[in-house]
């Protein structure tokens, strides 16, 4: 089954149980100042949860573009590194606004994995929330229940408040969830570690795929917990990870969704994906990273030097970078890239076929002037190995290194690439020792945050002092609650 095919199946699936299909909310948002970036499927419902405004449907189905590089859900260091987190990804989801509840969102979930898709019994764990002294709540018992129905005993796992209750901030809707999860490994690892031990922490292939969230409390000021009178449902999948199990692949970029991308990718780079980790994740990162970007230009956040435009333009800096270090790439190239995204989904998103000029010729300029940056800490670079080399040193010092990266954004990886070339190391201890004090000033400032409707709204300074340095100043920003 290609992708295209496995998001009808969802929405399909969904129609046939009497759900009116919505589009999908823009991924940046504009009037709600606690949040950035749509960060789940529920955010443009959340006025409904809080009893603002009425749903016009009581039973809705969606794909919703999310980014998660900032507050809350914060998945960008693990991106390209990892197989399944990306920034920019499409959460399929079902809602119930005071209809059905439990019953109906656990046994059509497993239709629809199980019995639609395929995915076997054996390979698939469900969690229930076990309970909270603090709240005066005891395991889910009706979760539970439903779940058993479908899996054994030994498959149905008591989960924790923190991966298995769900809660929109300090106070209002919340309630347990139900996630489940597929070990994809093989026969032979599975039979020397059950997956049970496996799952929530971490491993590739032992991975979360569907979140169903049972709102049924309100939070209220004092901390404690009242029934609300309508209870609702919202749940998320990724539908990335949906691919990667349906179509038997390992990784998410191994699906239809990433190949075409990072096939071009392979012509434009003259590398093959698949041959050397290194080069492998600077292609995962890009490939994953165009689509942050391309799907924020069609919503209309350019690149630029606060809030949103930043975190866009950081993103894309990022996988300049890595096509720069890993890649050989001296020129614009993720623009070239746009074409083939628009190829592969521009179907279900028509904003990147209407857009698709804008989003080339900003990145294309983008690109540009980053690349200037970077030539310039290139020739800062130059300097300091022409005055190792007059001085009989083997190795650039620490505290350069540090000035390289903190202002000029080139990554300790590509200041010892470039000083390797020239037969020089680079001091690590001493860039490590910098780094260090740098996020001691920076922790010094930070506060750390929990809501999901607390996010970072509020930078610093806007000038440009060099990408690491802006990056610094919004990593303190988004711990600050505004
Ligand atoms: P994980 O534990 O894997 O980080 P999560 O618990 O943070 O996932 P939820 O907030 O429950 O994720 O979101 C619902 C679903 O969205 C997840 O079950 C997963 O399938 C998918 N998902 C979450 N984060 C990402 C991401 N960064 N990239 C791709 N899919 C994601
Ligand atoms: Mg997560
Ligand atoms: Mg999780
Ligand atoms: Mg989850």
């Amino acid at each position: 089954m290609n992708s295209k095919a496995i998001r009808k199946a969802f929405l399909d699936f969904f129609i046939s149980k009497q759900h009116t299909i919505v589009d999908s909310a823009p991924m940046v948002v504009k009037n709600d100042p606690t949040l950035m970036f749509t960060n789940a499927g529920m955010n443009q419902f959340k006025d409904i949860f809080l009893g603002n405004q009425a749903a016009k449907a009581a039973r809705v189905a969606d794909t919703q573009k999310c980014l998660r590089v900032s507050g809350k859900h914060n998945d960008l260091e693990e991106v390209g590194h990892d197989t399944y987190h990306h920034t920019m990804f499409e959460m399929l989801g079902n809602w119930s606004f005071g209809d059905y509840f439990k019953e109906e969102a656990i046994d059509w979930a497993w239709e629809f994995l199980h019995d639609k898709m395929g995915i076997a019994a054996d390979r698939m764990y469900a969690t229930v929330f076990e309970g909270s002294e603090d709240d005066n709540l005891g395991l889910d018992v009706e979760a539970q229940r439903i779940w058993l129905k479908h899996l054994p005993a030994d498959r149905v796992l008591n989960g924790s408040k923190k991966d298995n209750f769900w809660e929109m901030g300090d106070t209002g809707p919340c309630g347990p969830c139900s996630e489940l999860h597929v070990d994809l490994r093989d026969d032979e690892e599975r039979a020397k570690v059950p997956g049970v031990d496996l799952v929530n922490q971490d491993h590739p292939l032992v991975i979360e795929i569907w979140n169903l969230v049972f709102i049924q409390f309100n939070r209220k000021a004092n901390g404690s917990l009242e029934e609300l009178p309508a209870k609702h449902v919202d749940t998320g999948m990724g539908f990335e990870r949906l691919c990667m199990i349906i179509q038997g692949k390992k990784s998410n970029y191994d699906t239809d969704v990433f190949q075409p991308v990072i096939g071009k990718l392979g012509t434009l780079s003259n590398k093959k994906y698949g041959e050397n980790e290194k080069d492998d994740i600077a292609m995962r990162v890009i490939a994953d990273h165009l689509r942050a970007i391309a799907f924020a230009i069609a919503d209309g956040q350019l690149p630029s030097n606060n809030k949103a435009g930043y975190v866009i333009r950081r993103i894309l800096r990022r996988a300049v970078r890595y096509g720069y270090t890993f890649l050989g790439f001296r020129e614009p190239f993720i623009y070239q890239l746009v074409e083939t995204l628009k190829e592969n989904m521009g179907d279900a998103f028509p904003e990147l076929q209407a857009q698709q000029v804008l989003i080339e010729k900003v990145i294309k300029e983008e690109e540009e002037s980053f690349l200037r940056t970077l030539s310039t800490g290139i020739k800062l670079l130059d300097e300091l190995i022409g005055k190792a080399a007059d001085n009989n040193k083997k190795e650039i010092e620490g505290k350069d290194a540090f000035v390289l990266y903190d202002t000029y954004g080139f990554p300790l990886d590509l200041t010892e690439l470039i000083a390797r070339e020239n037969g020089l190391s680079v001091d690590e201890a001493g860039f490590n020792k910098e780094m260090e004090a740098q996020k001691n000033r920076s922790r010094n400032a930070a506060q750390q945050e929990t809501d999901d409707w607390v996010e970072l709204i509020k930078i610093e300074s806007t000038a440009f002092l060099g990408y690491d340095q802006l990056e610094a100043e919004i990593r303190i920003a988004r711990y600050r609650k505004v």
